[in-house]
């Protein structure tokens, strides 16, 4: 038994919008990562199981292809590919949901014609900060990840035995990736009681984790290789490790979306390293990647000082300029903000 964590009139009106609506679309954030292409694919499945006949995944841009074995990816609405159709889409839609996203900034150049549809709009999501554009919302910012809280939401409508294994694998990819698989975030008992249902619905856990991290190319093997060998500079007065990569460096490797996810949790296996940072150069921008141990805020660093937003642990920012200025920018919001300062560190 879950412990329940919704409003009871939230939940009705949920049930009333699924049960009403013909037209859906499902919405996640920009470069997607296994919890909203998980969150979103679940429930995607979920609906088409209730003989809901129009569904659709709507995404910003593309996704990496080690999410690519989850059921109903071919089925996903690029917009950047695809504009006039998804628009169509969003502007025809009768319910909308918004999954794994905070603030409509995060979907890009969704985000006017999401504001501007007249579906109703549900919003998933487990970030802080929610932003209200939704006509119902459901945030839970304690949870491991958005495809925990879709779990939890068919649960309360009671739909329980409408999750497949479709379902089942996309919401579990989504908790896994969220979670390091199983390794932060991820002491509420709860979530071992929902992977319980989920293995009893048919899911091959094992073949899971497989098939998101251990189908590596040789040449992201490299890359890894070299940024950890030739890129990773430590501040240990402020306990942070940062690796910067740049456009020429990522091309060298041949770059696909994806390949550098997961790189900047490793500096944090350093012993005494409690602050990641990652600055990857980008066509027209710099993308940055927090992450940090204890209670040091990624989420305030990065809105601080990096346009950004996440997770407290888990956080993203961008920079305009160039990569040299970026680091400039980083040494000095770290004299600021210093991790250091931040005493609640989970090892001793
Ligand atoms: P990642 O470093 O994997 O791109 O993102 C880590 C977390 O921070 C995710 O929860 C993601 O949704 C969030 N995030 C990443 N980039 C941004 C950003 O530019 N703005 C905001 N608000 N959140 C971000
Ligand atoms: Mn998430």
């Amino acid at each position: 038994m879950l412990t329940k964590i919704f409003e009871e009139k939230d939940i009705q009106k949920l049930e009333t919008y699924i049960n009403k609506g013909e037209r859906f679309v499902i919405i996640t954030h920009i470069s997607p990562d296994g919890d909203a292409i998980g969150s979103s694919l679940g429930l995607y499945h979920y609906l088409s199981v209730i003989g809901k006949d129009s569904v659709n995944v709507v995404v910003p841009n593309d996704f990496p292809a080690f999410l690519k074995w989850m059921p109903g990816t071919g089925d996903v609405v690029v917009y950047e590919r695809h504009k006039e159709y998804a628009e169509r889409l969003i502007q025809e839609a009768d319910v909308i949901f918004c999954l794994d996203f905070n603030e409509l900034k995060r979907i890009g150049k969704l985000a006017p014609f999401l504001e501007a549809a007249d579906g109703r709009k549900v919003l998933i999501d487990h970030h802080p900060d929610i932003a209200e554009f939704c006509r119902l919302t459901f945030s839970c910012p304690e949870m491991s990840s958005t495809s925990e809280m879709v779990f939890r939401l068919l649960c309360a409508i009671k739909s329980f035995s409408d999750i497949n294994k479709e379902t089942a694998e996309c919401i579990y990819a989504g908790m896994m990736t969220d979670t390091g698989s199983f390794t932060f975030n991820s002491n509420n008992p709860d979530i071992y009681t929902i992977i319980t249902e989920l293995v009893k619905k048919g899911i091959d856990k094992d073949l899971i984790y497989r098939n998101v991290y251990q189908v590596h190319s040789l040449s992201r093997m490299r890359l890894t290789g070299y940024a950890l060998y030739r890129k990773l500079k430590t501040y240990p007065k402020q306990k942070t490790a940062l690796i910067t990569l740049t456009l020429e460096e990522l091309n060298r490797f041949h770059y696909t979306t994806g390949d550098t996810e997961g790189l900047v949790n490793l500096p944090l296996s350093i012993e005494g390293i409690q602050f990641a940072a990652f600055i990857r150069e980008d066509t027209d921008f710099i993308k940055i990647s927090f992450r940090s141990l204890g209670d040091f805020p990624c989420n305030r660093f990065s809105s601080t000082y990096f346009h950004g937003g996440g997770h407290k642990n888990a956080a993203g920012g961008e920079f305009y300029g160039s990569l040299a200025d970026a680091v400039a920018a980083f040494e000095t919001a770290l004299k600021e903000m210093n991790p250091r300062v931040d005493r609640k560190m989970v090892r001793p």
